[in-house]
């Protein structure tokens, strides 16, 4: 074995170059001998040929340049690769692959130290932050949504409830002469286990002995029963993740379809339970603005302002992990193929096409900013200079965010506000 050989092995360690076409894996082989190239570009040269195919774009053999300097062929690589990432996708003739068809998971039961409250796992004080705190009723998520953060923190194919979930809600004291927010919706979905083990009986007394409490559950499920057949507490708040169904049919996997989502805020509504709406993230594709505002218009056409107390808006964006993880899936998805910017120590898009997606959103939605009955809008985890560009005005601290949104909340829900 000569010394290259030993380097390439070494270089193709830990990488995806097993996973990649045996004819891909024998046409970089070859490039890297030719012309040599380094640890490192092996490694850039690997992940590129697998996001080519993650993107469901032509493959590594196809864009690679031909030219005998290795310096010349590394940057034209890079190009080709930048273009593909910096064009908008097109979902058209996009064929997904390797998609669950059925949501597949195992129940764990344990005694968990703790109950997971706490600050939300996102929040920062580089971005304007709402201060939520969020509650882990349940731990990792039957959903396969492909740009989830979740899948890195847990194993997605163990769902597990803590035991001592409802005795540890029943012996937490919260001030009472402060408005709580607090959501259930971050470390899975709030809905789409229904009561099993009893989390929404626990949740609903929890909600009742704190009547200074506002509690919201997030989902992307249509799993309504529970609340259909049990009083809701005034205090508590309805809210679903929405997005486009070029989006929700390609990278929101075994979630209720966008019609199903809407369907279920509506019968909740018509039961007078307060219910809300998150676009978050938004996705940049072709002809993206313009199905978005189809989605939004939906909502104006089937609620009143005076039943929806919020609508945030947010975007993509990733941590390594994440990324890392959907390289090693053996699957196509579209949702890392886009201008990466560091955003906070994250990667997201360019500040502009951010602005333009939020204030298309903002600007869509005027007949729910006027009047009493006014809605609450949102950006969440941005940057604080997005806010003056996309909705005119902007909070100084993350404490005025989280003022003005409890007390918009609090009056919706018929509330006392306390500070
Ligand atoms: S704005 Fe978003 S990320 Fe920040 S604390 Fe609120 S919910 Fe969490």
């Amino acid at each position: 074995m000569n010394n290259y050989d030993q380097k390439f092995n070494d270089a193709i360690k830990n990488t995806n170059f097993s996973k990649l076409s045996l004819s891909e894996q024998k046409f970089i082989k070859e490039k890297a001998y030719s012309l040599n190239f380094s640890f490192q570009e092996i490694k850039q040269i690997i992940d590129i040929a697998r996001d080519l195919t993650m993107w469901d774009e032509k493959n590594i053999i196809d864009i690679f340049p031909t030219h005998e300097q290795k310096k010349v062929v590394i940057t034209k690589l890079k190009k080709a690769y930048q273009k593909l990432r910096s064009t908008p996708n097109s979902y058209k003739n996009f064929k997904l692959k390797n998609i669950p068809k059925e949501q597949k998971y195992t129940f764990i039961i344990s005694d968990k130290e703790g109950f997971g409250l706490g600050l939300c796992p996102v929040a920062s004080e580089k971005t304007r932050c709402c201060n939520l705190l969020t509650l882990d009723a349940v731990e990792s998520c039957g959903f396969d949504c492909s740009y989830c953060s979740i899948q890195s923190f847990y194993n997605q194919n163990i769902i597990t409830f803590n035991s001592t979930f409802s005795d540890k809600l029943k012996n937490l004291e919260l001030d009472k002469n402060k408005t709580y927010h607090i959501g259930t919706g971050q470390a899975s979905d709030s809905l789409m286990f229904g009561n099993r083990e009893g989390i929404l009986d626990a949740l609903f007394e929890f909600a009742k002995s704190n009547p200074n409490l506002i509690l919201e559950f997030k989902t992307k499920s249509d799993n309504i029963k529970y609340f259909l057949e049990n009083n809701v507490p005034k205090n508590i708040l309805c809210t679903w993740s929405l997005n486009t169904k070029t989006i929700i049919d390609n990278e929101e996997h075994l979630t209720a379809s966008l019609q199903k989502r809407i369907n279920a805020a509506r019968k909740l509504a018509d039961k007078g339970v307060k219910v809300g709406f998150h676009f978050h993230p938004i996705v940049e594709y072709e002809n993206y603005l313009q199905e978005y505002k189809e989605v939004y218009q939906k909502l104006q056409d089937t609620f009143l302002a005076k039943e929806v107390v919020l609508v945030s808006f947010g975007t993509l964006t990733f941590i390594k992990p994440v990324i890392k993880q959907l390289r090693e899936r053996d699957f196509k998805s579209k949702i890392t193929q886009m201008p990466f910017v560091d955003a906070n120590a994250k990667s997201s898009y360019p500040h502009a096409t951010k602005v333009e997606m939020f204030k298309s959103a903002y600007n869509n939605f005027k007949d729910w900013q006027s009047d009493d009955n006014k809605v609450f809008f949102y950006l969440c985890m941005e940057d604080h200079s997005i806010w003056k560009e996309s909705f005119g005005y902007q909070y100084s601290t993350n404490n005025d965010f989280e003022r003005d949104m409890l007390s918009s909340y609090a009056k919706k829900l018929n509330m006392e506000f306390l500070i």
